[in-house]
């Protein structure tokens, strides 16, 4: 897998490089109401259904503050607001990610 090389907030998006060239650009905004925790996304219930939250995004929610690497494989996103608790792996980001 290719490793992470560099993470840039560039305007209203975060830029993803890779080692092997691919890069990935998201907006913050959706990658804010994407965030993959339980407390945004829910968790299943003995019966597999997921009930999805109300999302509580404060004022600065769609502001990013920093990023860091996660085992090779993710990033944990600090949103100006304090929430931190959503993991983004690569292949996560890679779904969401703005198509050329
Ligand atoms: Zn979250």
């Amino acid at each position: 897998m290719s490793r992470l090389q560099n993470v840039l907030v560039i305007g209203n998006e975060l830029a993803l490089a890779f080692e092997d060239g691919e890069e990935l650009y998201l907006q913050l905004d959706l990658l804010r109401r994407a965030c993959p925790c339980a407390a945004c996304q829910g968790e299943p219930d003995a019966l597999g259904r997921v009930l999805r939250p109300v999302q509580q995004i404060g004022p600065r929610g769609f502001e990013l503050q920093k990023s860091e690497v996660v085992g090779g494989y993710a990033i944990q996103l600090f949103w100006a607001d304090g929430h931190s608790t959503g993991l983004y792996t690569f292949d996560y980001l890679r779904r969401l990610a703005i198509l050329p």
